[in-house]
């Protein structure tokens, strides 16, 4: 079932979402090599509870032991952040994170290069937000579910990358996940229409190579299966009247 939010609970999605763009504001700011993904987790929960009201959402979600989701490089995302994950030059993290206000959920991730990295990493990650900025940009009411996918992939696929398939956006608000899934591909016109009260998390996931996944042994981290590197950009957006507000914008 899908839950259109009223104008009070995108409100407090807001509130929620102003304290989550802070957080993944400051995370960007942190990360340098030689750290652990644990020192990151560590630093985001401590900021996320700093603020009256606010909780850190991943931790105990369906049994995650952080409060971020820090995956690496090949990693796409639910990365388990760890003290033997070190962060080295030339690396990239994708930062997954989500935040409870006041009875409501926003979620957001960045990915960010660690020092110097290579060319292909620098497209790879200008090209996952420009992705982003299309794939809001026709979240606008009206349009429908596959405007917001197709208009992801003619992004991705123009500069030679692949969407990741295996793994969607979604709904959001009361619970984390809730419906409609949110695909990073699809055609023009095709899917759920658009209507204010609409509450969404899009997040592009682009890999280099192919767009096939794995889940490793720890149950959680999903790869890809060809190694190639994989970014992740994200934004908690409600449909409205008159277009869109991104509810974790900076
Ligand atoms: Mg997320
Ligand atoms: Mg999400």
């Amino acid at each position: 079932m899908i839950q259109l939010k009223s104008i009070r609970e995108i409100e407090l999605m807001a509130e929620g979402g102003k304290i989550l763009a802070a957080t993944v504001q400051m995370l960007r700011g942190e990360v340098r090599t030689g750290m652990s993904t644990q020192d990151l987790d560590a630093i985001a929960e401590k900021f996320i509870r700093g603020h009256a009201g606010a909780t850190p959402a991943f931790k105990g979600l369906y049994g995650f032991p952080g409060t971020l989701c820090t995956s690496i490089n090949q990693e796409i995302v639910h990365g388990i952040p760890s003290r033997k994950r070190v962060l080295k030059d030339g690396d990239i993290i994708s930062i997954d994170v989500g935040v409870g206000y006041r009875g409501y959920f926003t979620d957001s991730a960045t990915t960010v290069a660690v020092g110097e990295v290579d060319e292909e990493t620098v497209r790879l990650l200008d090209t996952t937000e420009r992705a982003l900025a299309a794939g809001i940009a026709a979240a606008v009411p009206g349009n429908h579910l596959g405007d917001i996918g197709a208009a992801v992939q003619r992004v991705v696929e123009a500069a030679g990358f692949s969407v990741v398939r295996d793994l969607v956006g979604h709904g959001i608000g009361v619970a984390f996940h809730e419906e409609p899934q949110v695909p990073n591909y699809g055609k023009p016109k095709r899917g759920l229409k658009l209507v204010p009260g609409l509450t969404l998390a899009i997040e592009p996931m682009v890999n280099v190579g192919g767009p096939q996944t794995r889940t490793l042994a720890d149950k959680w981290t999903i790869v890809t299966v060809d190694g190639s590197r994989s970014a992740h950009f994200e934004h908690t957006v409600a449909i409205t009247q008159s277009g869109n507000r991104v509810l974790t914008a900076a």
